[in-house]
């Protein structure tokens, strides 16, 4: 059988890393990027090859261009091939539209938004019958339960209406392009025990936050063959904050 191989931006860490350790298990090749964390991302590593499984580490800035494109380039000139990006990487400026900077609006979109565009565009390229598009987006996609979310909430919500086009344009390909939307999850962006979290967790109809093998696991049947009928559809992964 060929050896299939997948990208996770931001897998050095959190949601990514489980994405890339479970995506290992499940015998892909995998292609993690970092933005600065290298001793996180060699853990990574180390974890896959343990597994028997070729790994690599990018550091590539997803907020540019060069960053996007050079996440799919050194992919595919280590591993040779690309059959699942999944574009994880992201993050969450909070607070009033009022207190927001350009400079932080244009990189929130940047990293959020535009790097799955770009990273979309140039993975295509290398992807046949089988590839799986697979975007993280948020709960706060859909729903903006309480204020200084704005500019976080427009990104996610824009990666759902990118994801419906993107399943029509590869469609045919074979290619299925799809959004994986996390509730409140234990990580560094969000930990468990934060200041924040006694805000975030009454909002689940669980009233507790999920662990970033809830997300991994969604991510692994998507990438699977067995979803090969779901494309461009947003998935909820929340405890229920969206009922
Ligand atoms: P973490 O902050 O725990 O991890 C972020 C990861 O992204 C790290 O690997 C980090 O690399 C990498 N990263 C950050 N900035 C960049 C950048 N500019 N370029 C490349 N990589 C970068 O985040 P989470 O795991 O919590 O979140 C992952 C995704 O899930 C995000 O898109 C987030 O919006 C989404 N999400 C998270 C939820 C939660 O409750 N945790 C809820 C809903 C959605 P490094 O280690 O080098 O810093």
């Amino acid at each position: 059988m060929t050896q299939r191989v997948a990208l996770v931006t931001g897998g050095s860490r959190g949601i990514g890393a489980a994405i890339a350790a479970k995506l290992a298990e499940d015998g892909f090749d995998i292609a993690v990027t970092y933005a600065s964390n290298a001793t996180a991302a060699t853990q990574v590593v180390t974890r896959i090859e343990a597994l028997g499984r070729r790994a690599v580490a990018i550091q590539a800035d997803g907020a540019t261009t060069e960053g996007n494109s050079a996440a799919i380039a050194q992919t595919v000139a280590a591993l040779g091939r690309l059959d699942v990006l999944v574009c994880n990487a992201g993050m969450y400026p909070y607070g009033p539209i009022d207190e927001m900077s350009v400079e932080q609006i244009d990189r929130t979109l940047h990293l959020n938004l535009r790097a799955a565009m770009v990273e979309t565009m140039e993975a295509v390229k290398h992807m046949g019958p089988g590839g799986r598009l697979i975007y993280v987006g948020s709960a706060f996609g859909q729903r903006a339960p309480f204020p200084g979310i704005s500019l976080y909430s427009a990104t996610k919500a824009a990666l759902g209406g990118f994801a419906r086009g993107v399943a029509r344009d590869l469609g045919e390909r074979g290619i299925t392009a799809n959004v994986v939307e996390p509730g409140p999850i234990d990580t560094d962006l969000n930990p468990a025990d934060g200041h924040g979290a006694d805000i975030i967790r009454p909002f689940t109809a669980t009233n507790s936050y999920g662990k970033v093998s809830d997300i991994a696991d969604m991510v692994s049947f998507l990438a699977s063959p067995r979803a090969g009928y779901i494309t461009g559809t947003c998935l909820a992964v929340d405890g229920g904050l969206t009922a």
